[in-house]
């Protein structure tokens, strides 16, 4: 286990790294509220974009943005991925806690706070629908330098009023992507692999995504979750592993969703949680497709190095999974994997591809 905070001079070769490349640093992985549900939205303080805010912090609780938290100390590593499901396993109602202290004092201030100290100039928010309400996030998280994606529950939603609701984001929060977790919504990828009434909705949240211009990003990989949701959440269904890469695709990588004319992406380099990587499929998903990329949400440097090496850092973007997570640490671990990796491509094409570049000449089809 390494422990350290981000040095000065990791800051100062960023910022001249942005400054001489016209760089601009999108996050493009952050939560405003927890997808767990051991922490109801309804509880969200409004008073911590204010005052209480800025009094909680003068009094010495102040977050240090550029110190690790301890999945960041494991760099994600394999002892990481145990230790969190253990945790999940053995401490639930710690791990139950410890979300509910982190989010009962998130806010907009947070995030632009966190955003400044991390050299981050914009950030896409993901709500992921009933464990985080769309409407909520693109309310309480409405600064400039937020993107919103949209997310609906495909168990809830009538299928004739999802075009309705798109047009709904659009106009009032200008989402440029709709957000699908396939663990925690309780449903598989590819429509054929659901039940008749989720795969039609979710046929028309694809063509949806398709008509107005927006991406869809999904989670990838296995989820550890709570199993002591917050009594405002009935009975949603979950599951561990629906959003295994092998379920969005054949194994030549061809797939429906990869067939839509917009960009998709895969979350979490596609391995959330898991030590086994299929590495054969991510690449046939690159070469057999010319639409689809990768975030680092959550992952090792190590996985982010062998990904630059196996499908280069044009198909890469940044994400952190804040708030959970340390924006700069995310920054930082692409530097690392940079550096490393075997290949042609220079450490700094590299960081400016994964870090903004990807994302807005790309991904980003509308604001
Ligand atoms: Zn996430």
């Amino acid at each position: 286990m390494f422990n350290f905070n981000i040095k000065k001079e990791f800051l100062v070769y960023l910022q001249k790294l942005k400054k001489e490349n016209d760089l601009k640093i999108v996050d493009t992985h952050v939560h405003p509220f927890d997808v767990m549900g051991a922490a109801h939205y309804y509880d969200y303080r409004e008073e911590y974009s204010g005052e209480l805010y800025l009094k909680e912090n003068l009094e010495n609780k102040k977050i240090d943005y550029r110190k690790p938290g301890l999945s960041e100390m494991l760099k994600f590593n394999k002892t990481a991925t145990i230790l969190s499901k253990n945790a999940f396993k053995f401490f639930p109602k710690t791990v139950n806690h410890e979300i509910k202290k982190l989010y009962s004092k998130t806010s907009e201030k947070r995030a632009l706070e966190e955003m400044e100290k991390s050299l981050v100039d914009e950030a896409v928010f993901l709500p992921v629908e009933p464990w985080i309400n769309t409407e909520w996030s693109g309310k309480y998280y409405s600064n400039k330098k937020f993107l919103l994606l949209g997310s609906f529950d495909v168990h809830r939603i009538d299928k004739n009023k999802i075009e309705e609701r798109v047009k709904y984001y659009i106009e009032k929060y200008k989402i440029v992507g709709i957000k699908l977790h396939p663990n925690l919504q309780g449903f598989k990828p590819l429509p054929k692999d659901n039940p008749q009434e989720i795969a039609e909705r979710l046929k028309v949240i694809y063509k949806m995504a398709e008509k107005y211009s927006l991406y869809l990003l999904f989670h990838g990989g296995t989820s550890f979750y709570t199993n002591f949701p917050d009594k405002k959440y009935q009975n949603f269904k979950r599951a561990n592993n629906n959003a295994l890469l092998e379920n969005f695709c054949d194994e030549n990588g061809k797939s429906e969703i990869f067939d839509l004319n917009i960009p998709v992406v895969i979350a979490h380099l596609g391995h959330f949680g898991l030590n086994k990587i299929n590495y054969k499929l991510a690449k046939k998903i690159i070469e057999n497709n010319n639409n689809i990329y990768f975030d680092t949400a959550g992952v090792s440097p190590k996985l982010i190095k062998n990904f630059i090496e196996l499908i280069g850092s044009k198909k890469i973007i940044l994400g952190s999974d804040a708030f959970y997570n340390k924006m700069i640490f995310a920054i930082y671990f692409v530097f690392e994997a940079a550096k490393k990796a075997k290949t042609n491509e220079k450490v700094n094409d590299i960081m400016i591809n994964i870090l903004g570049r990807n994302y807005y000449s790309r991904i980003l089809r509308r604001r």
